[in-house]
């Protein structure tokens, strides 16, 4: 790339708010990886609605974004184009033309991807290095070495900028990434420079161990990157292993009594069916479908149909496999069912099995008869402070019990839980749930946008911690009836998540505010759930004062939630769905064979 477009692309990647918020950090090594790619006038880059797979930014020359054949804006050099297609999959929503010959520089979600994650595991290592060096650290292990990097933040500093002022109560340790620190000493009121600090070294750490003011002042001699840790959080972090907390904490749960688990106790003495052929459709009784199958849920996979053997009933999840092959969703299909056959707890949808045919996977779940979550939450808008409380401790057993178990959930939203007869609150769907060792990371890209938490944005690799972020946002969501961050653009949420900005409105408790505030923290290592308290500091907090989670685990609450279900034939909690009968092909490269 010849060195003015070089540092063309560099400050477009610099100036752009979304891919600034992205956090890439390496703008020039991003900048190396661009292609060129040219344009004659009359050409269309971008066509509305065609999947997006690249990002450009404009070297040369004019190009017209329009919408629905409506003209928008004119981009010339500097501009970007196509950004969200970096993140995912996803629809273009404008059209974008050249008017003039153009010349561009494209970067595609692969590659940028790899660069992104890449990044992220080589500053990781970096600091992780850094934080071996510091004698205080030595001896602490490398997991909780990992951990105290979770709860990192990086931070920049201009030029002359006073990062410590000597005498100042200390907050804040720091490591350099970048730059060089002076430290200087008030000496018979001249100031002294004592030593020039550069990558890799550390201070501050004093303000940690001791509270007694600085001892020097600290000032950024040029531009300065470093990561920072403040006291609170590593007071919070120090004392206790997170690791064994969990396996002590999950240790008294044990594993639940199946027939208990999943609320109807006469289902163990029944016999389970052997075929789908057992298996007889429930139809609706009355209405404008009478005589018709009863769906539970539809979308791109397949629908969900209410079922009944002898007198037990059950949702069947109908998978078609060519839409998992074209989606190529086999991994994601397949952990599904490993997850959801591992799990046996009250908080999550009992599973009773799999078929498969031709054309489908099948998976026999636990009938969830209260409906979704998200339909009772449309319905009064918002939930009043006990309702939303209920809801999200059950979701908390749910979590705990999953990551107990090694397993991350991933798609935490209200679409997501479903009420049982009694209910409480289970979650379903575990199509992004995925098994992961502590301390390992995962570099995959999903969730729902509203709910994904920022490190999975910044593909710098996400944990465990993802759960808690999202288990915030619901929480906000049911007590608002929105989420936090919202837009319609979804370039302008993503910020907004990377930005961490969103208000409380009046009308939610202080409690409610705090724990949202605590689990909504950007860095991972922060957040409340992922600190040294674990889950404990959840049903901890001040927001749950309230409630008795013994017996919210031995199911012996009455929920609130029961006000919401709606009595009569077993459907009536669930909307009408219209269903795409288009016929799935069959589809035989052998995937499925465990079902
Ligand atoms: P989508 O892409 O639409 O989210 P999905 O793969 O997430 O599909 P699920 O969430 O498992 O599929 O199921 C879709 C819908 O079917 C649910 O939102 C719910 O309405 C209904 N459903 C799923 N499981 C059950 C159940 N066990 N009992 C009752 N209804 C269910
Ligand atoms: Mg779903």
């Amino acid at each position: 790339m010849p060195p003015r477009d070089f540092s063309l692309v560099v400050a477009a990647v610099e100036r752009s708010p979304f891919l600034r918020h992205l956090g890439e950090g390496c703008p020039e090594v991003l900048a190396q990886s661009f292609t060129p790619v040219w344009h004659s006038p009359g050409d269309t880059v971008l066509a509305e609605g065609a999947e997006g797979t690249a990002m450009y930014i404009v070297a040369e020359g004019q190009l017209s974004v329009s919408q629905h054949g409506c003209p928008l804006r004119t981009l010339g050099p500097g501009d970007v184009f196509g950004e969200l297609a970096l993140l995912y999959h996803c629809r273009r929503t404008a059209t974008v033309q050249a008017l003039s010959p153009v010349r561009l520089w494209a970067i595609d979600r692969q590659r940028y991807r790899a660069i992104a994650t890449s990044n992220a595991k080589q500053r990781r290592a970096e600091i992780l290095g850094s934080l071996r060096m510091v004698p205080w650290l030595r001896g602490v292990s490398d997991s909780h070495l990992r951990t105290l990097l979770d709860a990192m933040e990086e931070c920049t500093f201009t030029p002359g900028h006073i990062i410590i002022h000597e005498g100042d109560e200390g907050e804040n340790f720091y490591i350099i990434l970048k730059g060089e620190v002076r430290v200087s000493r008030r000496v018979a009121g001249q100031e002294k420079l004592t030593r020039v600090l550069g990558p890799g070294e550390h201070f501050g750490e004093l303000a940690l161990l001791q509270s007694s003011p600085r001892t020097a002042s600290c000032q950024a001699q040029g531009h300065v990157t470093c990561v920072t840790l403040a006291k609170e959080d590593f007071l919070e972090l120090s004392p206790l292993c997170l690791l064994q907390l969990t396996a002590a904490e999950t240790e008294m749960l044990g594993l639940e009594d199946p027939g208990r688990s999943c609320g109807s106790p006469s289902l163990r003495q029944s016999p389970l069916p052997a075929r789908l052929e057992d298996l007889e459709a429930v139809r609706y009784k009355e209405g404008p479908w009478q005589g018709q199958h009863v769906v539970l849920g539809t979308g791109g996979f397949g629908r969900v149909e209410l079922v009944r053997c002898q007198e037990h009933l059950f949702a069947l999840k109908r998978i078609r496999k060519d839409w998992v092959v074209r989606t190529r969703q086999q991994e994601h299909v397949r952990t599904e069912r490993r997850v959801l056959a591992s799990c046996r707890s009250p908080f999550i949808v009992g599973f009773f099995g799999t078929f498969r045919d031709a054309q489908y996977v099948y998976l026999l779940l636990e009938f969830c008869q209260g409906g979704e979550l998200w339909t009772k939450l449309r319905e009064v808008r918002c939930f009043e402070e006990p309702l939303a409380v209920f809801c999200c401790a059950c979701v908390v057993e749910g979590l705990e019990y999953l990551h107990g178990h090694g397993i991350v959930y991933r798609d935490l939203k209200p679409e997501n839980l479903m009420l049982d007869q009694r209910g409480y609150v289970k979650l379903v769907d575990f199509g992004f749930a995925k098994e992961l060792q502590r301390g390992e990371k995962s570099f995959s890209f999903c969730g729902t946008h509203e709910y994904l938490a920022p490190e999975m944005l910044r593909q710098e690799g996400h944990d465990f911690a993802v759960d808690f972020w999202m288990l915030g946002v619901l929480t906000f969501e049911l007590l608002v009836g929105r989420p936090p961050f919202h837009s319609a653009d979804p370039r302008q949420t993503y910020s907004r998540i990377l930005d961490g900005i969103f208000s409380f409105p009046a009308f939610l408790s202080e409690a409610a505010c705090s724990i949202i505030g605590k689990l909504c923290r950007r860095r991972p290592g922060q957040r409340l759930g992922n600190t040294a308290s674990g889950i404990r500091g959840i049903k901890k907090h001040r927001w749950f004062g309230a409630l008795r989670w013994r017996k919210l685990s031995l199911r012996q609450l009455e929920a609130p939630t029961l006000r919401l279900i709606r009595e009569g034939p077993p459907y009536v909690n669930f909307k009408r769905f219209s269903v795409d009968w288009t016929p799935a092909e069959d589809e035989f490269s052998g995937w499925d064979e465990d079902f």
